[in-house]
């Protein structure tokens, strides 16, 4: 409001200002105008004067004489046409004075027949002291307003002297109307006013929209402290109740109040009394109230005070009141805030409840506790210590703690009250005296509980450090006790540890024994199986054969069918005799250089010309990882081929149909890696490392569907591990399984010039040479015979040992000597020997059925050149024969 008020007297000033401005303005443009008028008048009756012909105005009389003269009818057309020009110009004329002084018209512009018009002569009569003036002093100017007969009148007034003399003539009078000359200044004077009056009208407007817009934002201003406050008082956590002055009749509550009350309306409130909300009790009546209301009054500030109120379901709680007087709307109301103080009151209650328990722990604490201040000074004590110390309360509190020790101990080992007042629990064990002088041992606990504040418990250990003593004492024995304890229980526990280890060990020896026993129970029942079926075949055919007697095709037949068995048979034989030579260590290696790629070709061939029906539906792929020149390996070729014919015997025994796929591929870290592929019966996950075990097959059934002794594969693991390398089988996801296993293998073998090759189906003619049997086996020596005889070589068969070094020391046309090991008087190796002796350069090849230990290595240490085992490869031997031929 004070705003507005200061708004609208600065308008008003200004309009003030703009009207003295209006009025001094309206004066200047009157005065200005006037002036300005004047001068025009003057300046154009100037003008008038200045036109008029002289000689010829001098030439009249000014007299009716004049009349119809010729230069004063001149004079007086010039200047009624320059009157009827002029606008302003009411008459124009001229005066002239006689001696005697007065003024008379000497010559005026109006037509002689018009009501003003004024005859040459006409005496001026109303002529006023300003004209008499001009004459006088021949000075031109305007005068006015003059009043005369014709009229008011503002009249320029101008002397007309003789152009030559000097002498006035006559003065020009033009006059203008009065009120054309009022006319002309009003306009002006409506101009100037028009602009001020605008500018007020301005300023009033703008006064106006201003106080619209402020009285809009005071409006808005109102509405919000308003909503704020409606906010504040109904959103106030406390209780709001508005009361008649006098009455004390609730006008208003905030709903802080409907809720803390347990109201839903205001209207169930409003209108009642104090009572209604308050305790039974008397001391919460309504007169209780006004008391606290004149109080306010009194003292004129607000009262605080708690009082027990009442909700509507008659509960009760306790609220702190403050109660103040306030004027609304010019009328003195009661305001009374109220706060529930149930938790504060519960708080107080629960607290007053501690110190009490507080209290009686203190005193009845069996411990001794002295409170005191930062400076020992003991303020409380409690039963206990004054039992403890002798001393009465009184006289403990006001002294020092320091009363309670002796001055030394307590010099040795100060109290810490800088520890303590850093907040520290400060525990220490001392002597304490009594006031009767004695001493006993306490442990004293002291710390901060306030500010200032140091509290200790005291507590006799005397007794405690007793039986502390003989507790250690006691302890010590029991320690050598349970030492003692301790070696007969480690003792104990080795020997139950070796018990249970030998345990253990017995229990897998018992199993291993289990398993051995029915792996060979299992074994000798396969084997007998095995064994019985081609000796089966030999028998039973060689039965037939010498029954009767049979065509060409039908010996050939039974013959191959026994040839068959026998390999077969030989096969197991040797199985059962390289895995005898395994175990012994005793199997040999030979390596060469060969092709791998020949190799595997020559393995291909004949696992294809071995396929059996069942296997056409197989089809046999190889694959190989290097050019045939760049194939060259380092190895034996001849176990190479056990390890791969064991592997496929199985792919063909374990697929039916299918892809049996081989090879080998190079491997990093100087390694080849062969493997066999099938997509047979496959092997169960838990089996694939057992089946390397000789003997063990996925099916142990004594009743198998697959034949087989079960030492393949122990075999081959052998002969793969003893040439540096290793073998494992994996089943294969899409069916069937994979053997891989792998040798070593040095990229400079490429380099190195293979060995020799052994050639197959040789057809020699060794007609020139002789060679030496030494031979005991009836059977041996004619297979000998027979399979050497196509070549044409000279055969001599001795049966004994010393025959044949008897013969060799007179006949020295031997190019060869078959030597058999096992001879009926002198072992071969034996007879080797002697003959090395006398002959170091003829070829010896020792052939032997031998087949356990080392025979080689052993044939070769003896002198032989060579060593072949039976039963005899024909091929390899005459291949061997013919290194030397
Ligand atoms: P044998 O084949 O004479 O029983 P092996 O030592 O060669 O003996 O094989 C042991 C066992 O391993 C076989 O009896 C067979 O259960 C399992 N086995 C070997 N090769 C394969 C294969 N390619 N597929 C499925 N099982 C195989």
């Amino acid at each position: 409001m004070n705003v507005m008020k200061k708004m609208s007297e600065t308008a008003f000033a200004l309009i003030v200002v703009l009207i003295v401005i209006g009025a001094v303005a309206t004066y200047f443009t009157i005065s200005n105008t006037e002036r300005k008028m004047e001068e025009q008048l003057l300046q154009d009756a100037r003008i008038v004067a200045n036109s008029i012909n002289l000689m010829r105005l001098s030439q009249l009389t000014g007299t009716t004489n004049d009349i119809g003269d010729k230069d004063y009818e001149r004079i007086k057309k010039q200047l009624r046409a320059i009157r009827i020009s002029h606008d302003q110009c009411k008459f124009l004329y001229l005066l002239g004075k006689k001696p005697d002084g007065t003024v008379f018209f000497f010559l005026d512009s109006q037509a002689p027949d018009a009501d003003d018009y004024a005859p040459p002569g006409l005496i001026y009569e109303e002529v006023s002291e300003e004209y008499l003036e001009v004459f006088q002093t021949q000075e031109q100017k305007t005068v006015g307003p003059i009043h005369d007969r014709w009229g008011k009148l503002y009249t320029s007034l101008v002397p007309v002297e003789h152009p030559e003399t000097g002498k006035l003539l006559a003065v020009l009078g033009m006059d203008m109307t009065a009120e054309n000359w009022n006319q002309l200044i009003l306009y002006d004077v409506v101009k100037v006013l028009g602009i001020i009056i605008l500018a007020i009208v301005l300023v009033y407007y703008i006064q106006q929209v201003r106080f619209f817009k402020s009285q809009r934002e005071a409006e808005k201003k109102i509405k919000e402290s308003e909503e704020k406050f409606r906010s504040i008082y109904n959103g106030a956590n406390d209780a709001i109740f508005i009361h008649e002055f006098e009455s004390g009749k609730i006008i208003d509550v905030n709903d802080t109040m409907l809720k803390m009350y347990g109201y839903s309306k205001k209207e169930e409130v409003t209108g009642k009394f104090v009572d209604t909300f308050s305790s039974d009790n008397k001391k919460f009546t309504i007169n209780q109230a006004r008391k606290w209301r004149d109080k306010s009054v009194e003292t004129a500030e607000a009262q605080i005070f708690e009082w027990q109120a009442k909700r509507k379901d008659g509960s009760l709680f306790w609220v702190e009141v403050s109660l103040d007087l306030v004027k609304i709307l010019g009328k003195t109301r009661v305001i009374i805030i109220a706060r529930d103080i149930t938790y504060r009151k519960k708080a107080e209650h629960d607290l007053k409840a501690i110190a009490q328990r507080y209290q009686s722990l203190f005193e009845q604490a069996a411990d001794g506790i002295l409170t005191g201040d930062n400076n020992g000074v003991i303020t409380e004590a409690n039963h206990s210590i004054c039992e403890m110390t002798g001393y009465k309360r009184a006289e403990l509190v006001g002294s020092n703690i320091s009363i309670l020790f002796c001055k030394e101990t307590l010099e040795k080992s100060p109290l810490r009250y800088d520890l303590v007042k850093a907040g520290e629990t400060v525990l220490s064990e001392r002597e304490m005296i009594r006031k009767d002088g004695s001493s006993l041992t306490i442990e004293m606990n002291t710390k901060k509980v306030g500010e200032g504040i140091l509290q200790s418990y005291i507590r006799d250990v005397s007794e405690r450090k007793k039986s502390q003593e003989l507790l250690k004492n006691k302890n010590k024995e029991l320690f050598y006790a349970q030492r003692k304890l301790q070696e007969t229980n480690t003792k104990l526990r080795n020997t139950n540890e070796q018990l249970i280890f030998q345990k253990k060990e017995l229990e897998q020896s018992k199993a291993k024994a289990e398993t051995s026993d029915r792996l060979k129970t299992a074994f000798l029942a396969n084997m007998s199986h095995e064994i019985r079926t081609p000796m089966n075949g030999i028998i039973g055919f060689t039965q037939i054969l010498l029954e009767q007697e049979y065509t060409r095709k039908e010996l050939n037949d039974y013959l191959k069918t026994i040839y068959s068995q026998s390999n077969h048979l030989m096969k197991i034989i040797d199985d059962v005799i390289d895995i005898a030579k395994i175990e012994a260590n005793e199997l040999a290696v030979n390596k060469g250089y060969f092709y791998l790629n020949e190799f595997f070709e020559e393995l291909y061939k004949n696992a294809q010309m071995g396929t059996t029906s069942k296997n056409s539906k197989i089809q046999l792929v190889l694959n190989e990882a290097f050019d045939k020149k760049d194939s060259r390996i380092y190895s034996d070729p001849i176990r190479l081929k056990q390890v791969f014919d064991n592997l496929l015997d199985n792919a063909f025994k374990f697929t039916n149909e299918g892809q049996i796929e081989f090879g080998y591929d190079y491997q990093k870290e100087g390694k080849l890696l062969f493997y066999v592929k099938d997509s047979g019966i496959g092997i169960p996950p838990e089996k694939s490392k057992e089946i390397f075990q000789r003997f063990r097959q996925v099916d142990e059934s004594l009743t198998s569907k697959y034949e087989g002794t079960g030492l393949g594969l122990s075999i081959s693991k052998g002969i793969v591990e003893l040439m540096g390398g290793e073998i494992w089988a994996k089943p294969l996801d899409e069916g069937g399984s994979i053997f891989y296993f792998t040798l070593p293998y040095d990229e400079s073998w490429i380099k190195q010039k293979p060995g020799d090759v052994k050639k197959k189906n040789m057809k020699p003619a060794w007609q020139q040479k002789t060679i030496l049997l030494v031979e005991d086996d009836y059977a041996s020596i004619l297979f000998m015979d027979k399979l050497l005889n196509p070549t044409k070589v000279n055969l001599i068969t001795l049966e004994k040992g010393q025959e044949a070094i008897d013969f060799l020391k007179q006949e020295n046309n031997i190019d060869l000597i078959l030597m058999d090991i096992r001879l009926p008087d002198i072992n071969g190796l034996e007879v080797t020997k002697k003959i090395r002796e006398m002959n170091k350069e003829i070829p010896i090849i020792a052939q032997t059925a031998h087949a356990m230990g080392n025979d080689r290595k052993r044939c070769l240490e003896a002198g032989a050149s060579e060593y072949i085992s039976k039963p005899i490869d024909v091929d390899h031997l005459l291949y061997l024969i013919n290194k030397y031929f």
